[in-house]
């Protein structure tokens, strides 16, 4: 069998030989071992956020991708008479102000440019400004960017004025540590994909149960009802719709597996890791970051295009692919840039190998980055 590509994307990612296998036996929805499986994730991921159920938290799996997740939260979280802020540095905020508008939801976008973070003061001089806002949505780990944005000082203000705090942490849960209740955050959303190395299926909601039972009947859209969907979960452990089986099956692998690694403060320093091998070895074959260091994350990163005539990203791109390195195109409004992540099963020596590869590439198509 040969090697599988490595994806140093946004997700879906590389996972482990181990997590796949988990997949390999049919199962029903209503198995005991599908059964325990969701309620041992579910508690998890809860710990993993700091949030225990005894302090009032829960956690609700969607079916679908990350955008499911989000949209299933904003959709039926925000009420009729609510107004909700998003603040918006990047793609994945803008997807939310969509959200937003399809939904019908009063709202507002605070903009900030994408090579800049939110900042708390900008959005509590809005608050002061505009007392009509109940809830605050924000993105943690901005991958259109790979910027972090501040979301502990943000929701400390959000907190100050009594503001429900929604935080799409994607691309970071799992990956960053992080205190669900020491950050303020009411609604946490991630996914199965990302940093907790699972497969695509679903994405899951870590809610504050007293704003998570103010949703009950306010949904826009059957499928996406976050309440209805908990009270699914959590009276008789069941999914209303077809449950993502398998993909729960590898995810309760992929736990364990963050577990045997050291946890999530481990896992974050194999990624900083990464990071840090990733930009030395970028940095020497003379490539530019799109971003300043001090707001960049360690999930992914955004190079700018050499400046050469010679350089065309699809041939850098599928030179690369060739030789079994999967990277990610640019999301940039305003620059031409690439990505490359350093999440997943991406261990240093792989990092090594893609800049070999990349140096290997530079040199046949001729572009002279330094
Ligand atoms: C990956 C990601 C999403 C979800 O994307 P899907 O394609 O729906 O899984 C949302 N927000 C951020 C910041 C992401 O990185």
């Amino acid at each position: 069998m040969s090697r599988s590509a490595l994806l140093f994307t946004p997700g879906p990612l590389s996972t482990s030989s181990t997590v796949k296998e988990a997949m390999l036996e049919d199962m029903g929805s209503r198995d005991h071992a599908f059964v325990k499986a969701v309620k041992d994730i579910r508690e998890g991921l809860l710990k993993l956020a700091h949030a225990p159920k005894e302090e009032g938290y829960e956690c609700v799996i969607m079916q679908g991708s990350g955008t499911f997740g989000v949209e299933s939260v904003i959709s039926s979280v925000v009420g009729e008479k609510d107004k909700l802020l998003i603040l918006a540095n990047g793609a994945y905020g803008e997807r939310i102000a969509k959200m937003a508008k399809i939904h019908k939801l009063n709202h507002a976008v605070l903009r900030f440019d994408e090579d800049s973070i939110v900042t708390p003061e900008a959005v509590e001089a809005f608050l002061k400004d505009n007392n009509d806002i109940t809830h605050v949505a924000c993105i943690h780990s901005e991958t259109t960017t790979g910027l972090f944005n501040p979301v502990g000082d943000i929701g400390a203000v959000c907190k100050k004025y009594n503001k429900v705090f929604i935080v799409d942490a994607m691309s970071s849960f799992g990956g960053v540590v992080m205190d669900m209740v020491a950050l303020y955050i009411d609604f946490l959303v991630s996914s199965s994909n990302k940093c907790i190395e699972g497969v695509p299926g679903f994405a899951f909601a870590l809610c504050k149960k007293s704003e998570l039972e103010k949703a009950k009947g306010q949904a826009r859209s059957l499928s996406l009802d976050l309440y209805d969907q908990w009270y699914g979960l959590e009276t008789n452990g069941q999914f209303r719709f077809t449950p993502p089986t398998l993909s729960i099956m590898a995810f309760q692998q992929a736990m364990k597996e963050l577990e045997e690694e050291g946890g999530i403060s481990a896992r974050e320093e194999r990624y900083k890791t990464n990071k840090k091998i990733l930009d030395e070895g970028m940095h020497q074959l003379g490539f530019q970051q799109y971003l300043s260091p001090e707001i960049q994350g360690h999930i992914i990163t955004s190079f700018l295009y050499p400046d050469s005539p010679d350089f065309k990203f699809d041939r850098f791109y599928n030179k690369l692919n060739e030789r079994g390195f999967v990277i990610y195109p640019g999301k940039l409004s305003k620059a031409d840039a690439f990505r490359i992540g350093n999440i997943g099963q991406i261990f240093p020596d792989d990092v090594r190998a893609l800049l070999k590869a990349i140096e290997e590439v530079m040199k046949e198509e001729g572009v002279g980055v330094n």
